[in-house]
């Protein structure tokens, strides 16, 4: 074990290595961020870390973290570790004052152990974290119960349990965490908010029913997050099962089991009959057993929300799963935009804990608010601190609110890959038949220019929810080939600045992904709605065809601007206008609450209550800079 600094929950700044004076100085000779009583902006950094740890120490999302990386150009997953200039830039672009560069140990004066090396050594192995997927129906639900019946935690089979959003299972004296949500969307949906959660990903086959689109999506997910696959070929028991024909189908996907000389562990089951669920558990600890994973049970926990309520008469319930460190009752935490004590926690047997380590889910009692699935959890030192990055969150969202951020385009991309900043482009390709997909993944993948393309998931269908959470948490762009965008996918990728281009001739697609890749893509133009009418009469206005007298409702038309006629919420018709007057005088531009005349080019079928749209076209701006 490491040499015991035994720290529970404590202020940042307490910790050895932050003094931000030189090595020894007194007390006086420390900034004053050093001995303030709460200082919440300053923060110092070992000479490297991993971006989760990043993220931890100052608090923020680690997918806030790799977006300050992107813009710098700096391609970063979550384990990724940056060295202290890096982390430097990104806490001061955050707004955190970084302490002063401290070389490694063995560069220093004092020999005394970082904390960081402190918690290295006491790292011990921990259960692992699973998740089931797979194409529904094909037996989730139905595979999570019977591996909770057959085993659930510490052998207290017959206790009632309750869902809380994941469960121990306890196999030859070793835990297995699960986590209770099935299916890819809210694996996805977690990692978009920067949580990672899972190691291992359980992939449910019917054995009647072979891969199906959502499993495939389930693979490209579980890929796309660098989570190691356990295949599960279900409903084993059914006469018409044929599992042979699921491995074939793996093999045809790259994913060759190991029966037929590949890497993938795959167990046949049921989940009706209970069968091979044992054998299940054990290849899971198997897999486990090569991931190495380890936590420090020793230090202030951090974790993630699993799910979250409001409980008429508890307040907020969380479910959180402790990811590092060990959780203990009355530790003040901060979980998203939410912080509280932790005043009561319970495990899925719904029984009462004092304590949770590492990979073990519980239940809490006591925070402000309810957080959102995904959100980080960190136990800190006290209220004041917890109260301090809580309004700080708070008041990042509402910034967020007033001004959408915005993901990367795939023109920033382009620009970023001709600064020689990225070295690969991340493509999700939806496409309306399958005839259409394969000579695009081939033109694409002939591509040969110094940046790649990958391509995170490819499939036939409309985008979705899922395709956009998947680019956001990838870093990927979205491409459309006659692809239809559902209607909660475009709010949400304009919510979160996913870019999704839409193409109908292939050839226009492959150039401009090329144009991309050797950075020579342009700005598209993007038209920026300036105002709304409403049209209260129509006159005949001789040569001029019809005039629509309209009414202002918000924003202002100029005589430049575009205008879209709109019925029922539909576009009808898109042009120019041939006129703009206030009574007989042509003039530039009218504003809201007042009305005029105006004629459209090519248009006249006039109806009185018909909402025009005005616009313009501009150069789409560059990340984060679009006052949306
Ligand atoms: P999910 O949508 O993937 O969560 O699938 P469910 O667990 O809801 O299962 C879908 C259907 O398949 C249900 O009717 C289950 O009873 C059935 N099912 C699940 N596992 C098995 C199995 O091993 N054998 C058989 N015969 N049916 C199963």
């Amino acid at each position: 074990m490491s040499p015991k600094l035994k720290y529970r929950p404590k202020p940042h700044r307490a910790r050895p290595h932050r003094r931000t004076g030189p090595p020894g100085a007194p007390a006086e000779m420390l900034s004053p961020a050093s001995r303030e009583a709460k200082p919440v902006r300053p923060v110092q950094l070992p000479p490297s870390l991993s971006v989760k740890e990043l993220a931890d120490s100052l608090a923020v999302s680690p997918i806030e973290v790799i977006k300050e990386l992107m813009k710098s150009g700096v391609m970063a997953n979550i384990n990724q570790v940056v060295d202290y200039d890096t982390a430097a830039m990104v806490a001061s672009s955050l707004g955190f004052e970084p302490g002063e560069y401290q070389p490694p140990t063995e560069e220093r004066a004092d020999a005394a152990l970082t904390v960081e090396e402190i918690e290295e050594s006491g790292r011990l192995p921990r259960p692992p974290v699973v998740t089931i997927m797979g194409h529904v129906d094909h037996g989730k639900t139905s595979l999570l119960d019977a591996i909770r019946k057959t085993n659930v935690a510490a052998g207290e089979v017959g206790g009632i349990t309750q869902h809380i959003g994941a469960y121990q299972v306890e196999l030859h004296g070793q835990r297995i965490t699960f986590l209770d949500t099935p299916g890819h969307e809210a694996f996805t949906a977690m990692r978009a908010r920067g949580a990672q959660a899972t190691d291992i990903a359980v992939l449910v086959i019917a054995a009647d029913d072979g891969i199906m689109p959502q499993t495939k999506e389930a693979i490209d997910h579980s890929k796309a997050a660098g989570v190691r696959i356990v295949v599960a070929i279900n409903k084993i028991d059914k006469p018409d099962s044929n599992p042979d024909r699921v491995k074939q189908q793996l093999a045809d996907l790259g994913l060759v089991i190991e029966e037929w000389g590949g890497e993938v562990v795959c167990v046949p089951v049921s989940a009706k009959k209970k069968e091979g669920i044992q054998d299940l558990l054990e290849n899971i600890l198997v897999v486990a057993e090569v991931l190495e994973l380890t936590a420090n049970p020793d230090r202030p926990a951090t974790g993630v929300v699993v799910e979250a309520k409001m409980d008429k008469s508890r307040g907020p319930l969380a479910t959180v799963l402790v990811q590092n460190g060990t959780l203990n009752l009355s530790d003040v935490v901060v979980a998203g935009a939410s912080w509280g004590k932790v005043k009561a926690m319970f495990n899925e047997l719904g029984k009462r804990v004092k304590k949770a380590g590492p990979a073990t889910p519980v239940e809490i009692l006591g925070l402000d608010s309810v957080p959102q699935a995904g959100d980080s959890l960190l136990a800190v030192a006290d209220e004041h601190l917890a109260k301090a990055q809580v309004e700080e969150r708070r008041a990042l969202q509402d910034r967020r609110g007033m001004r959408a951020e915005r993901g990367l385009s795939l023109v920033d991309l382009s620009q970023q890959i001709q600064e020689g900043k990225v070295k690969e482009l991340k493509l999700i390709l939806k496409t309306d038949v399958q005839g259409s997909l394969e000579p695009i993944i081939s033109s694409l993948e002939r591509l040969e220019e110094a940046v790649k393309v990958r391509l995170v998931h490819a499939d036939t269908g409309s985008i979705t929810d899922s395709d956009v959470l998947l680019a956001m948490a990838s870093a990927a762009i979205i491409i459309g080939f006659n692809s239809r965008v559902e209607p909660g996918a475009r709010r949400l990728a304009d919510q979160e600045g996913v870019d999704i281009r839409l193409y109908n001739i292939i050839y226009e697609l492959v150039d401009d992904v090329r144009k991309a890749l050797v950075g020579l893509l342009e700005r598209k133009v993007v038209d920026v709605v300036e105002g709304h009418a409403e049209v209260r009469q129509v006159f005949r206005a001789g040569k001029h065809g019809e005039v629509a007298g309209v009414y202002i409702r918000d924003g202002k038309v100029t005589r430049n601007s575009f205008v879209r006629v709109m019925k029922g919420g539909e576009k009808v018709f898109e042009s120019t206008l041939s006129s703009l007057r206030r009574f007989k005088d042509d003039v530039r531009e009218v504003t809201a609450g007042f009305e005029c005349g105006i004629g459209i080019e090519g248009f006249s079928d006039f109806q009185v209550g018909v909402i025009l749209e005005f616009f313009t076209r501009e150069q789409e701006q560059p990340v984060g800079k679009s006052p949306r």
